[in-house]
């Protein structure tokens, strides 16, 4: 009997979740799929690594994930593991502001009418019931609408639609796109408290949405290959035919494809012509090696403070800044210690700051501004082969685990119906 010529394979190149995302759905799809990472690691912007210094494993940043992010669990459950991210397990977000020393816990009630606000308990202190209104506003953003020109003011926006905002876009808003942000809370807060139940990794990032995927690809078939930074495609015909990678020449045979699942600027260099966000914002975490129990796990959202997010882990306290384009050149040991006095005031510490890395993630994420916004291509592409993915693409939403997770989909899907 002749030998049956090998099922065409896929070629994803970037091992971030997008790609991740991609190769699972053509894996389960039946499709061959080998990856290609340019890095030591799988993950991208989304990943654990063992850092010298504090002598442990951290996250490259604090990620949080929503209960509305669908894609980003039907991800988790396909490899099973939903249960490594943990959290308070309902819709329950403690706050603190820094300038006036107050306390207070967002509760939003499960469902889609929203009784929480009849609760004076569950308001944000300083706010009324009908401040909450300005939130209907979101339903007629239009293109030029940023989140303050729609939102700002007052004490609802300062206390929590401000620095909902600005996790939630990474961009400032007096710049960023109201209609992305309308594209979250949609899928989260006004669907009511069981849409936006808070969960983060138990272990770290890798643990929860990398490794586990690399398994389930190689024990399906699927290869990952790294430290395979793929240089130049070649383009005959309206199809992708060749790419350069640091072992040579990868060949597309006819009937394969290729899924581009690398960062913007990458692909924009890879695919002259191509129009991608080019404007960026970064992401600081700061994280201490505190070595003992700080009692209180979980997290916490700081108001009118140098940090934004504090996550509390047994040993680890670490620390989101989002939006810090504006803090890129500032020294990380002088921000090292102004977040510190956030931690020392949120745990009640006393002590000395102890070891601390400060990670600057300066390409955090596309500038979640209208005119990036207007900037993303969809995953399809004039080439007949070739899918783009990644959480700059055209999914309606900002740069999230979401948002690349539905993007790997997308492409992945686009190729298997061509
Ligand atoms: C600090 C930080 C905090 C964040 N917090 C949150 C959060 O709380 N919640 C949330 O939902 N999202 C958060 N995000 C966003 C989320 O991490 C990203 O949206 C997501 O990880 C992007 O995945 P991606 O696959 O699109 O891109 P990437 O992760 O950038 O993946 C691209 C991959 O391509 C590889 N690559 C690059 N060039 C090449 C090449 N030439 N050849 C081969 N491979 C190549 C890269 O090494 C990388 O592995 C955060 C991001 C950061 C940085």
């Amino acid at each position: 009997m002749m030998p049956r010529p090998a099922e065409p394979q896929v070629h994803v190149i970037g091992a971030g979740l997008a790609g991740l995302a991609a190769a699972a759905a053509l894996v389960e799809a039946g499709r061959r799929v080998v990856v290609y990472e340019a890095g030591p690691a799988a993950g991208g912007r989304c990943r654990s690594y063992f850092d010298r210094g504090l002598g442990c494993r951290i996250d490259n940043g604090n990620h949080l994930l929503l209960s509305g992010n669908h894609a980003a669990y039907a991800y988790l459950d396909r490899f099973g593991t939903r249960r490594s991210l943990g959290g308070p397990g309902e819709a329950v977000f403690p706050f603190l502001d820094r300038e006036t020393g107050e306390r207070w816990t967002l509760r939003p009630s499960p469902g889609r009418i929203p009784w929480w606000l009849l609760g004076r308990r569950r308001l944000v202190p300083g706010t009324r019931v009908r401040d909450y209104l300005a939130l209907l506003r979101l339903r007629r953003a239009t293109e030029e609408d940023t989140v303050e020109a729609l939102l700002g003011g007052g004490t609802l926006y300062r206390r929590l639609l401000e620095p909902l905002a600005i996790a939630a876009l990474n961009t400032h808003p007096g710049q960023a796109s109201a209609r992305l942000l309308a594209a979250v809370l949609a899928e989260t807060l006004l669907r009511g408290g069981a849409h936006c139940i808070p969960a983060y990794p138990r272990l770290g990032l890798s643990e929860s949405f990398v490794d586990p995927a690399i398994a389930w690809l190689q024990a399906r078939g699927g290869r990952v290959l790294y430290g395979r930074r793929v240089a130049g495609l070649t383009v005959e015909d309206g199809r992708v035919t060749a790419f350069g990678t640091p072992d040579g020449t990868v060949a597309v045979a006819a009937g394969e494809a290729v899924v581009l699942a690398v960062p913007a600027w990458v692909a924009a260099d890879l695919l002259p012509g191509l129009t991608t966000p080019d404007a960026h914002e970064a992401i600081l975490n700061i994280h201490f090696r505190i070595g003992s129990d700080p009692k209180h796990a979980g997290f916490i959202g700081l108001i009118g403070g140098t940090a934004e997010w504090m996550f509390i882990k047994p040993e680890i306290i670490s620390v989101t800044i989002s939006a810090a384009n504006r803090l890129l050149d500032e020294p990380s040991p002088v921000i090292a210690e102004a977040v510190w006095r956030d931690v020392a005031a949120v745990c009640d510490f006393t002590v000395p700051m102890p070891p601390v890395r400060v990670l600057k993630e300066k390409r955090a994420t596309f500038a979640a501004t209208h005119a990036q916004d207007r900037r993303r291509p969809p995953a399809r592409t004039p080439l007949a082969n070739l899918a783009l993915a990644g959480d700059w693409t055209a999914t309606g939403l900002p740069a999230t685990i979401e948002g690349a997770i539905r993007s790997g989909e997308t492409a992945a899907a686009t190729l298997l119906a061509a």
